[in-house]
């Protein structure tokens, strides 16, 4: 294996030895019958200032070669990669295969508590292949490496299943800046990009996580109680069948996404290959 330089690590935040971490850990390509693309799509909101003063939203969408289970983000020493990361793979193992390959399972509180850290690593690891647009901030990332569950506040993730199989692994991330809820919140001419939202299509199963260190916010889902989707941090109480519904079909995925693009005033998704 190369030997990989020093670098400050993103989780840990120590000047370590770096390693090349999956973004989807490569025990899941097997499982993804069409796992063969050539190429995948990564997409980010930049912000233009125009002439006028005020910003423009833009969404720049492009092809890179090999499949999005190839990706690897460069900012992960390696003792958090072999050690709490690769633990988090190891326990999500079973019920993630399961739920990829669409089988029925018992969600339990236990269940949760561990999907929830794989979720929450697979999108902070995803925010890191443009780093420029990284919105969770360190204190966000320690809290995951010590308790192996995001925050309890400014995190929300809803799973549902997926008909597929047109999306066999695909990776959405969008960040942006939201003001704060209260307008004596707010800084003039801040743009810090504080809220993301991130969808993970794994197989059969899909993840929908919104995170946000603005103030104010509180992100909820249509009818949630009964949605196709079904939030699963904050921690719901209780025992629950999965799927309880159908499967969402992939003009739903995007018609989602795209809500939240018109509610936070960013151009609607756009794939290069018609998708
Ligand atoms: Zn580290």
């Amino acid at each position: 294996m190369a030997s990989q330089p020093y670098g400050i690590c993103a989780f840990c935040g120590l000047y370590k030895k770096m390693t090349d971490e999956d973004v989807i850990a490569r025990w899941i390509g097997p499982l993804l019958g069409r796992s063969t693309a050539k190429n995948h799509q990564r997409g980010a909101i930049h912000f233009v200032p125009n002439s006028s003063g005020s910003v423009t939203p833009l969404q720049v969408t492009w092809r890179r070669p090999g499949h999005a289970a190839s990706l690897k983000i460069p900012h992960v020493c390696a003792d958090c990669n072999n050690q709490w990361m690769s633990h988090l793979e190891i326990k999500n193992k079973a019920v993630l295969s399961a739920l990829i390959k669409g089988q029925s399972l018992i969600l339990t509180p236990f269940i949760l508590r561990n999907l929830v850290g794989w979720v929450a690593k697979t999108a902070m690891m995803a925010e890191f292949h443009d780093p420029s647009t990284v919105c969770v901030p360190q204190a966000h990332r320690d809290h995951l490496r010590l308790h192996k569950v995001p925050p309890p506040d400014g995190w929300n993730i809803w799973m549902a299943p997926y008909e597929g199989p047109q999306w066999a692994l695909k990776v959405f991330r969008h960040g942006l800046h939201m003001p704060p809820k209260r307008p004596e919140d707010r800084i003039p001419g801040d743009m810090t990009r504080n809220t993301q939202q991130i969808m993970i299509a794994v197989g059969h199963v899909v993840f929908y996580i919104i995170s946000s260190t603005s103030e104010g916010h509180t992100f909820t889902l249509g009818n949630e109680r009964l949605a196709d989707f079904r939030r699963i941090w904050p921690m719901p109480i209780g025992v629950q069948p999965f799927p309880r519904g159908r499967y969402l079909t992939t003009r739903e995925l995007v018609r989602m996404i795209d809500s939240f693009n018109s509610w936070a005033g960013v151009p609607k998704l756009h794939t290069l290959d018609g998708e």
